[in-house]
């Protein structure tokens, strides 16, 4: 393999080389010139245009010897505070939101008490207060804001940045997240109405946070979040992989047998998430008269130590399991993650016993069951990540430079 972009013609434009930068892949002009085959001259006008909007930098680790000879080069990076990301992830009763920086890293966080049952406009205008409190927090302007991510416990439409059918959102369904929290933005923070705003599944976007953080390697990643809900992300070749209509991975609403009583919250008897989530965990405590209400009740006695707790868990694992030994034989990956509320010994115990029992030896010969890295951050971190892949892929860099007037 040449290793070379775009050579042909010499079109690399100044996008491609954002993305050179990046990945790691050039990070001198020299790499740079000898990846896209573009002349010295070429590299330097393209990059200029990346130095002018504030994209990149001088690296500060001083010069690198350059793969062309002569003398050594200065190292470019990418320049990860010209701009913030502003993310929320919002679960059944509660959210969370932070201002981030263009790598991730958070600047400033709040999470609190949000019911997605409040409707669409309510919840979403709730955020865009969040965010104006937020920027002030993190001495950050709202026109530093690049844009905005969303997770949901829903099945979302990406293309459309609407939520489909969600089982557990009364109220939200074909509702357009995308325009509501950049007005509600625009309204509460002073932000631009035309922000750009990606919506996604919690789950895939957690998914999504911990394989590029914890597993970059990983071509075939699968996160399962066990919280009030049951939902699965999957990362593929560095890519969330949705389906066709962003259903992929919804294994919560899956009928179990012998879960043939159990109401769930989407109105029908025997899904997994009415047998095995923290909610099912949370009802079967209150029944026995351990008071618990949530998923997060539960995980509150899972870290006190409560054996009843520990014992459903481990349950409730199993159950899972069960259904894991299909995703996994499907999908054959490399890393499976337990994340959410249940995520913790017994519960992944339970896992294990039944996954490796029913999946055929050969899918997880070399597959890790893992807990979550991130914890309750990797649904943001998820989704400051997609919208920061989002705005600076090369062919969308373009275009913004472009309107930049660069
Ligand atoms: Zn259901």
């Amino acid at each position: 393999m040449s290793g070379q972009v775009a050579k042909a013609g010499g079109r690399a434009g100044s996008g491609d080389l954002l993305a050179l930068v990046r990945s790691g892949r050039a990070t001198t002009r020299g790499a740079l010139q000898q990846a896209t085959g573009l002349s010295r001259a070429t590299v330097g006008q393209r990059l200029d245009r990346l130095f002018r909007a504030g994209w990149l930098r001088e690296g500060a680790g001083g010069p690198v010897d350059s793969p062309l000879g002569g003398r050594p080069s200065i190292t470019l990076e990418f320049d990860d505070e010209h701009a913030v990301v502003l993310a929320a992830d919002l679960d059944t009763r509660h959210a969370r939101a932070a201002v981030l920086s263009l790598s991730g890293e958070v600047q400033a966080e709040h999470s609190g008490a949000l019911d997605v049952e409040d409707g669409p406009g309510a919840v979403l205008d709730r955020l865009g207060r969040w965010f104006g409190a937020l920027l002030e927090k993190a001495g950050r302007r709202a026109d530093e804001v690049c844009g905005i991510g969303l997770a949901v416990p829903g099945p979302v439409d990406t293309d459309t940045g609407r939520v489909v059918q969600p089982p557990i959102m009364p109220g939200w369904d074909g509702h357009d997240l995308c325009g509501g929290l950049a007005r509600a933005f625009a309204e509460h923070a002073g932000g631009r109405a035309d922000t750009v705003v990606l919506v996604d599944n919690d789950a895939n976007l957690m998914a999504y946070g911990e394989q590029r953080a914890g597993y970059p390697d990983c071509s075939a990643f699968a996160l399962v979040k066990v919280s009030t809900g049951i939902g699965a992300g999957v990362v593929v070749d560095g890519t969330i992989y949705r389906g066709i209509d962003g259903g992929a991975g919804d294994i919560g609403h899956i009928r179990v047998p012998d879960g043939a009583d159990a109401l769930c919250r989407c109105g029908s008897h025997g899904c997994l998430a009415a047998v095995a989530s923290g909610g099912a965990v949370a009802r079967r405590l209150a029944a026995a008269g351990v008071p618990a209400a949530s998923g997060s009740d539960v995980r509150d006695l899972l870290t006190a130590g409560h054996p009843e707790t520990a014992a459903l868990a481990r349950e409730a694992g199993r159950r899972v399991g069960e259904v894991l030994a299909t995703v996994v034989t499907l999908l054959n990956p490399g890393v499976l993650m337990i994340a959410g509320d249940l995520a913790g010994t017994p519960f992944l115990t339970g896992v294990r016993e039944l996954l490796y029992q029913r999946a055929l030896p050969r899918s997880t010969a070399h597959l890790d069951v893992v807990t979550s890295r991130l914890g309750e951050r990797a649904g943001l971190i998820g989704a400051g990540a997609l919208v920061v892949e989002h705005l600076y892929a090369p062919r969308r860099a373009e275009e913004r430079l472009a309107a930049l007037g660069f």
